[in-house]
Order: structure tokens, then sequence, then C-alpha cells
């Protein structure tokens, strides 16, 4: 078996470039948090990592690690594209039955699954700290936003809704019908391990879909513990389990779903990079992708604001998760005369900031969830120097104390000008680039000149400022805030970003149709044929 981990760790690590191993193979967080664990149906060895009906796994043995420690939790047998192949099948026979289902009875057992969730809120929640290392309340935050999804689809059960459209011709009906696509295929990301799965599996199932879901490799924990959870809710109706399938796995499992004609849609959360590539394979094939890549969110402060507000507001949205969200703030662009001002005051919030292990109390900021991360961090700083600009606090990797052999680094502010090469892109760390403008004109522009146009944030208090903001010369993001931070979006919006952020949109608002199949019905009742466009045809 330990043969078979080290070989099979190798094999992932390659797969996703995740960090080495920890020379440990101690499972202590897993007998401190047994409790945890057992409440979820967890093992510390042999956890099954493919649900399709069955647990399963004919994949690499992965251990999932401590982001605080780097020990090992608990260890998982993934699956494989075999496994893969099995799971889109299963999902086909059981979506049959489901899709016949009306769709205020599918409400009823999205209820059952939501109240699931609710029992489960807080080991759930806890499990979320534990392998993505993120503070307890936002581990538990995450597992409520299923829960808010569940309670929108629920609400949608009752209402989805179809038009019906004028007809041109005498004796006719013309009605738009939307029917389930089939099978939504869901590769997510680390850093949302319940929520990305969650927003997408609820509105899915409420349009008359099945799932196979494709976790983060780091985060197959809370993925079999999510999957198990799903499953019983559909057991209570006697529905079959396999209508949402698991499949964990390496790139090689995320590769092999993009290109399988069954997955009607392709639901893809991560980097742009990967992303970029997903989507010309769905797209290569003529399937349907939802693409929600990365992010480069600004926030702007104007010298009219209130600067307690946007402080308070900057601090959440740059050190919360660890700079570790989608739509974490990653540039700050202050109106010059403010900008001392806003700085000092930041500099005092990030002093109290208490890094450290994210179950424990009064703690704000975590770990980075690999060390991988850690060189990511120490990369984008030592960039930041090489091309002119000056880090203004923090900056330093933790590697003394209790927390040294975590992948803890200090939450950062840096100084910079805006057309620097490092601030274009985006570093999924703590570091949050801060840069002067003197017009609102020039503020929008340097907003809108990266690649990316996920989330963007305006501080004011002037009405002129917030409309031209909101409008057609204003952000470019899918995003568009004003008086609250760039991240912490509400699920009944329609969530995502437009240029490299992909352009899919996710959760909320008419998001649902993405998931159906658009049908133009017209009915002829006349007993006669008119054509259309006054066509007389012999
Ligand atoms: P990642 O791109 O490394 O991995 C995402 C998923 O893709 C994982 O499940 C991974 O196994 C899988 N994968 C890897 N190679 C693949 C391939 N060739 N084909 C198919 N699947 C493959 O991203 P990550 O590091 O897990 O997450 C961080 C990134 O995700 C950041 O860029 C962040 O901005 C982005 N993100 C975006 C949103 C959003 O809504 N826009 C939300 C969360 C995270």
């Amino acid at each position: 078996m330990i043969t078979q981990i080290l070989r099979s760790r190798s094999l992932i690590h390659a797969a996703n470039k995740l960090a080495p191993l920890s020379s440990a193979r101690c499972l202590s967080t897993f007998d401190k948090h047994r409790s945890v664990f057992e409440a979820l149906g967890l093992d510390k060895t042999n956890n099954k990592g493919v649900f399709d009906g069955d647990w399963k796994g004919s994949g690499p043995v992965v251990p999932s690690y401590n982001p605080v420690n780097n020990e090992v939790i608990a260890e998982v047998i993934t699956g494989t594209t075999g496994d893969l192949n099995v799971a889109f099948e299963k999902v086909a026979e059981a979506q049959k039955i489901w899709r016949e289902l009306p769709v205020p009875k599918r409400g009823h057992v999205l209820l059952t699954m939501r109240n699931a969730l609710v029992e489960n809120l807080q080991p759930l929640g806890k499990l979320v700290a534990l392998e993505m290392g993120k503070i307890l309340p936002e581990g538990i935050g995450e597992v409520q936003e299923y829960i808010d999804i569940l309670e929108y689809a629920l609400g949608l059960s009752r209402m989805l809704q179809g038009s019906v459209i004028p007809s041109e011709r005498p004796g006719h009906a013309m009605l738009e019908t939307w029917n389930p696509l089939g099978t939504v295929g869901i590769i997510s990301a680390f850093n949302f391990p319940v929520a990305v799965y969650g927003w997408n599996c609820a509105i899915a199932l409420v349009t008359g879909n099945g799932t196979v879901w494709k976790p983060a490799p780091t985060t197959s924990l809370v993925s079999i513990a999510v999957t198990r959870i799903i499953a019983k809710a559909l057991k209570e109706h006697d529905l079959p389990p396999s209508l949402c399938a698991l499949v964990t796995g390496g790139s090689d499992v995320g590769s092999a779903m993009a290109a399988d004609k069954r997955a009607h849609v392709l639901s893809f959360t991560g980097s742009t990079n990967v992303g970029r590539e997903v989507g010309k394979v769905v797209q290569g094939r003529f399937g349907r992708s939802i693409l929600e890549l990365g992010g480069n969110n600004a926030l702007i402060v104007t010298d009219d604001c209130d600067l307690d507000l946007a402080t308070r507001a900057i601090l959440f949205a740059a050190v919360g998760t660890a700079g570790q969200r989608c739509t974490t703030t990653r540039r700050l662009i202050v109106q010059e005369s403010v900008y001392d001002t806003l700085i000092e005051r930041l500099k005092k919030a990030y002093q109290q900031v208490k890094v450290g292990d994210p179950l424990d109390q009064g703690v704000l900021c975590g770990p980075l969830h690999t060390k991988e991360a850690v060189e990511i961090y120490k990369t984008a700083l030592h960039r930041v120097k090489q091309e002119g600009g000056e880090i203004i606090i923090g900056g330093k990797v933790i590697e003394d104390g209790p927390l040294k052999h975590g992948n803890f680094v200090e939450p950062t502010m840096t100084r910079v000008r805006p057309d620097m090469e490092v601030v274009q892109n985006e570093s999924f760390v703590p570091i949050l680039h801060t840069m002067t403008y003197k017009t609102l004109d020039e503020a929008i522009a340097i907003n809108n000149n990266v690649a990316q146009g996920l989330s963007s944030s305006i501080f004011t208090s002037n009405p002129s400022t917030i409309f031209k903001w909101i409008g057609p010369s204003g952000s470019d993001c899918g995003i568009i805030n004003v008086n609250i931070p760039t991240n912490g979006a509400e699920i009944g919006g329609a969530f995502g970003g437009e240029k490299e952020t992909g352009g899919g949109r996710e959760s909320g608002s008419d998001s649902w149709k993405q998931y159906c199949r658009r049908g133009t019905c017209t009915i002829n009742y006349s007993g006669t044929l008119p054509l259309a466009q006054g066509i007389n045809f012999g």
C-alpha cells in the first residue's frame, strides 16, 4: 500500500503541479478532529473517491494535507478515466428518471438536500477549514452558500418559465420550452471546494440534469463528504443516487471530462491557463462550456468616499481567505490626495491581522493551500522589487515559531505602477498592489486595462461617479460594486466575469438557462398552412 501511495503521489503531483510531500506521514490531524471525520463518514485510509451509485476507486491512493503543518490528514483512493466513463453511463440512466419528475417535485428533493446540509453545516465547514485552510467562519459560510443556492433552486422549481411569443400567422401559437441538456460535468478549483459544486449542482438539478463532479485533487475529502450527503438525500426520495456522481483525480480525469460528449455542459472553475484549453476542447465538440477563470480585481478609492468603510472593506477583500478567492482585491487604485491617509490606516489594520491556524478563534488569515503557493508569493514579491516597486507592509514567509511547518505568509501590500507586468497577472496569494490616480477616467482605465474581468469595486459618495462606473464607459467586469468590496457575492445575482475570466455566469438571475436546451415551438391549430414571411409556395 505504501509503495502504491508513494508512486501515485508523484503521479498526481506531477499532473497537477502540487507541492512536494512532507516526509512525515503523520495522521494526527485526523485523530485530533476524529469527531468531524466520523460525522461525515470519512476514514484515515481507504476513502473511496469515486461514486456512481456505488463507492469505488481504481486510481492512485492520494493523501490529503493539512496546510497548517503539511501533515497527511487522510488518504483517498482516487478515480481514473475508466471510472469516469462508467460514471457518465450511470448518470445518464439516472437522469432519464429525474428529468420526468415534475419540476416542483425536483424542488422537494432539493429541500431534502438543503436540510441535510444544514444538519452537517458545522462538521462540513470544519472539514473545509482543515483541508483547504480557510478560517472556520469562511468554511461554514461556504457550506451556507450551498444551502442558499438550494433554497434559490427550490424557489426556481415553482418559477421556471418560458415565453409565449406572438405568432405572425393566424391560428398559430409560439412558445419557448426549457428542457434539460442531460449531464453537467463540473470541474472545480481548490479554493471553494463546496460552493462551486453547490452552485452548479443545485441549478443543474432543478433544470432536470444529472452531474459528474471532478473536484480539485487537493480537496478530495470535502468532495466525498458532500457527495455522501447529497446521495443520502436522493435515496430518501427513492431516486438513483448515481444522479450526482463523483470522480476524484488529477488533470487526466479533468481533460477526459472536457473531451467527453456526454458532458453536455462543462462547467469549469479554475485558472485561466487551464480554462483556455478546456474551453477550446469543449468548443471543438460543440459542447456548452461555462468558464469561471482567474480574476485581477481592482478596488478604486475616490477622494469623496468614507475612508473608514473603505479600509474595512479592503482589509477583508485583500486578506480574507489568505488572498485565495477569485474575487480577492489584488489592485488598489487610490486618488492621490487620499493615498497616504488610506495607506496609514491600512497599515494599522494589517498589523492587527492574526495569522494562524484557521480553526483558532481570532485568526483572520490562515495558511496558503499548498507549498507551491508559497513559492508563487515569493516569486511575485521578487518581481515587484525587480520591476521597481516596493513592499510597504508584510512580505515575508513565516519560517519560525509555531507556524513554521505550515504554508503561512504575511499579508502584504506593495506600491507599484499600474503598468508593471507583475500587476497584470493574478498571483493567488495575499498581495495587494497599491497605486495612485488623478482623474476618474484614469482610474477606470487602470481598472479595465488588464486581461481579466471578474470583479471590481468603487468607493464613492458621488452619484454621477456611481452611474459612470456602472455605465458603458465604466468597469468592464462581470461584477461591478459600489461601496462594498470586490469579494462576497450573493447567490441571487449572476456570478462570473468577462475577458480572460471566461464569460461564464453561474448561480442566480437567469444563469439557469445555460443548463437547458431552449426549444422554440410553433403550433398550428388553424387547419390551413399559412407560411411565414407571407410566402406563397405554389
Ligand atoms: P487549476 O486551474 O489549477 O485547477 C482547477 C481544476 O482543473 C482542478 O480540478 C484541476 O484538477 C483541473 N485540471 C487541471 N488540469 C486540467 C486539464 N488539463 N483539463 C481539465 N481539468 C484540469 O485552478 P486552482 O489552482 O484549483 O484554482 C485557482 C484558480 O481558480 C484561480 O485562478 C482562481 O481565480 C480561479 N477561480 C475562479 C473562480 C471564478 O468563479 N471565476 C472561482 C474559484 C477559483
